[in-house]
């Protein structure tokens, strides 16, 4: 899944650090290779190094958002260094995962969403497609009201079932009053034209990062989900940078679909904007009883 708004503060502050970490290394590289040249070397290099990588960064958007991506020196291989929080650690409970065995525990209730028509404004940030009620719809969760924060979309999707990806996944993200986070994802495959996609694709995908955001008005998230009674649960995190590990997964079971000329539309405008998928460690899923997939 992606940030919420309160971590573009902590990805602005971290940009520094994450400049002043990769000057280092290239000093440090620098200083193997030529040991023997004068000290002065070093410092002209420093110099260099941070102003170009400064000047980089200022000369992009400004948004903050430019500090991870999907390939690449910023990569998902390199968000450790955006945040500590993304490193895997013999205890770490990062997402995405593969979901593979499960736990199935019968007790899990139909998730009780509470949603109506409302106005999105859709944005791009640079790494998805996020859209932003205008009156956010609820979710409650062991008696605890989670409040919907936004929704954005991975090509192709992030977690996986058995090792499959489907082509694209939703992330509707609630938060409660604790900040925590409780994330439903539909995965989708490729068939009939959706509905509710084809309401995006109409009012028309900003393009990254300069778009003016677009509005699209009259929209009901709950005609995104498939059937939330069925779906898997486990405990883990954004699956963007800070990666912060307080998110509660509820991934339905049964796929949505979308046509190949919608997902073309989407994929041209995200690209692969997934992260693998990470170490388990341990953790349970658990799953509602039956099979949709
Ligand atoms: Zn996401």
């Amino acid at each position: 899944m992606d940030r919420v708004q309160s971590s573009a503060s902590v990805c602005a502050g971290a940009r520094g650090a994450a400049v002043t970490r990769k000057c280092r290394s290239l000093i440090r590289k620098t200083n193997r290779k030529r040991s023997s040249q004068p000290f002065f070397a070093l410092i002209v290099g420093y110099i260099l190094c941070c102003t170009l990588t400064a000047s980089a960064q200022a000369s992009k958007s400004g948004a903050g958002h430019e500090t991870f991506s999907y390939s690449g020196d910023t990569g998902p291989g390199y968000w450790e260094e955006i945040n500590s929080a993304c490193a895997t650690t013999a205890t770490s409970r990062q997402s995405p995962i593969d979901i593979n065995r499960v736990q199935v525990d019968r007790s899990l209730p139909a998730l009780n969403t509470d949603l109506s028509a409302t106005s999105f404004t859709v944005t791009n940030p640079g790494y998805t497609i996020k859209a932003t009620p205008d009156t956010a719809g609820k979710l409650t969760l062991n008696g605890t009201t989670y409040t919907l924060l936004q929704f954005h979309l991975h090509t192709l999707s992030e977690h996986t079932i058995k090792g499959n990806h489907g082509v694209m996944e939703l992330h509707a993200v609630f938060q409660d009053e604790n900040s925590n986070l409780a994330v439903i994802g539909v995965l989708y495959r490729i068939g009939k034209p959706n509905r509710f996609l084809g309401r995006l694709l109409s009012a028309g995908l900003p393009e990254k990062s300069t778009s003016d955001p677009i509005t699209v008005n009259d929209l009901n998230l709950a005609n995104a989900f498939t059937d939330l009674s069925s779906y898997y649960t486990y405990p883990g995190s954004l699956t963007t940078p800070p990666c912060s590990e307080n998110v509660t997964w509820l991934v339905l079971k049964q796929q949505a679909e979308l046509s190949s000329s919608q997902y073309e539309q989407f994929r041209k405008v995200l690209g692969n904007d997934f992260r693998p998928a990470q170490a388990r460690n341990g953790r349970i899923v658990r799953a509602t009883p039956g099979n949709h997939d």
